[in-house]
């Protein structure tokens, strides 16, 4: 017999389920509120001129399509460095790993891994709820994986549960936090209370890895910076996953970046070796057009200039469809608050929708959200901001 004839079917991923119901969904009115990419208003995804300007200096340059480094292309890592901790890099800079991952996903991978080799005991922290990926991700890794509290039934954020939780951690865990955008819940922390969760870390012996998919959608990348900031400053060891996907669309390149911050010095030639022994047993060396791509856009200041212009532009959309919506629905669901949805940041906005309303929607009108609630105020648009908003208040009421 095969095998592979005891091999069990797994479940298929509920974001691409939601995709496969939509594509065969025949309503020229449908909407889907369920994918994880920014949209521009005509409900495509963006090509930025400062990447086709970037692309186009490639193909002019003619260059191989070489190996490149285990650890990426140093032009890339070198300028992602300055990217993630700006004015706190040259502080850190002689205990610094900067590695070019398979984009966020792949430098989440590539410190699971990493961690792993350094204390197979320690368990692995994330907030309830998270991206969906995060538990699979370190799991497969081999982690054992927790959860501390983060989202109140209320729509609040649960900080002293947050708090409490890691007041109770021994030394040695990781505690994944999200550096801006929180995915799903669009709740941020606030410069206080990132200064809080360093402190009480450093004194638990609690390594911090912050997840950095959404650098620039909230208020722009210095200000997103803060919990970066906040660590940097402390000169503690943590770890920084960062993905280029949302901030440059170049979600099919894979382009991201592990950024480990060492103890000292004398940490960082054994650390980088140990990430490049990884790096060239899974996939050997990363992917050399993305890196290139957004080493050209960094390492040129008016194409750089040009990027920060067209992330801004991304973020205003976003907010003013965040507005848009909250407005139609305070007029047509006046009991109710939903002031909420122009707080939350970055792409998605916890609606508070229940299952059944997002049952509701998906069969009465043909609009997609995750079973969580969770819809992407990117995929609003000016021609289906009506349409939306009536039929959430149509399920609402
Ligand atoms: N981390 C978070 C919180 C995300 O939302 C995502 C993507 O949706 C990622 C990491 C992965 O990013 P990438 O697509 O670059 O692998």
């Amino acid at each position: 017999s095969s095998p592979f004839a005891h091999v069990q079917q797994l479940p298929r991923d509920p974001v691409l389920g939601i995709t496969e119901a939509f594509v065969a969904d025949s309503s020229p009115r449908k909407v889907n509120l369920g994918v994880g990419v920014y949209l521009d208003e005509n409900g495509h995804v963006p090509l930025l001129d400062c990447v086709q300007q970037a692309e186009e200096e490639l193909l002019r340059r003619k260059g191989p399509h070489s190996y490149v480094p285990i650890d990426g292309i140093a032009a890339f890592d070198n300028a992602v460095a300055s990217l993630i901790f700006s004015g706190e890099r040259p502080s850190l800079d002689e205990r610094l790993v900067t590695v070019q991952a398979l984009g966020g996903t792949g430098a989440l991978k590539l410190g699971a891994d990493f961690l792993r080799t350094t204390n197979p005991s320690a368990r692995i922290w994330i907030s309830d709820p998270s991206w969906e990926n995060h538990r699979a991700l370190f799991s497969a890794a081999g982690f054992e994986v927790e959860t501390y509290p983060y989202y109140r039934a209320d729509g609040g954020l649960d900080f002293a549960g947050l708090i409490q939780t890691l007041s109770s951690l021994p030394s040695g865990d990781i505690l994944l936090l999200h550096a801006c955008c929180h995915n799903p819940t669009g709740l941020d922390l606030e410069p206080y209370q990132w200064a809080e969760i360093q402190a009480l870390a450093a004194e638990r012996g609690v390594i911090p890895f912050l997840d950095a998919a959404y650098l620039g959608f909230a208020d722009g990348l210095d200000a997103d910076r803060v919990a970066i900031d906040t660590f940097a400053q402390a000169g503690l060891p943590f770890l920084v996953s960062f993905s280029f996907s949302k901030s440059l669309s170049l979600y099919g390149e894979r382009v991201g970046a592990l950024a480990v911050v060492t103890g000292g010095a004398a940490e960082r030639g054994p650390v980088l070796s140990q990430i490049k022994r990884i790096a060239r047993t899974t996939y050997s060396s990363p992917p050399s057009h993305g890196g290139a791509t957004v080493a050209t856009i960094l390492n040129e200041p008016g194409l750089t200039a040009l990027w920060h212009d067209e992330l801004a532009l991304m973020r205003d959309r976003i907010k003013a469809m965040r507005e848009g919506l909250a407005e139609r629905l305070r007029v047509q669901v006046p009991d109710r608050d939903f002031s909420f949805i122009t707080r939350q940041r970055g792409m998605f906005s916890y609606s508070g929708l229940s299952k059944e309303a997002v049952e509701m929607l998906r069969s009465r009108f043909s609009i997609y959200a995750l079973d969580s609630g969770r819809i992407c105020v990117a995929a609003l648009n000016k021609a289906n901001l009506d349409i939306v908003a009536e039929a959430i208040a149509t399920v609402l009421r």
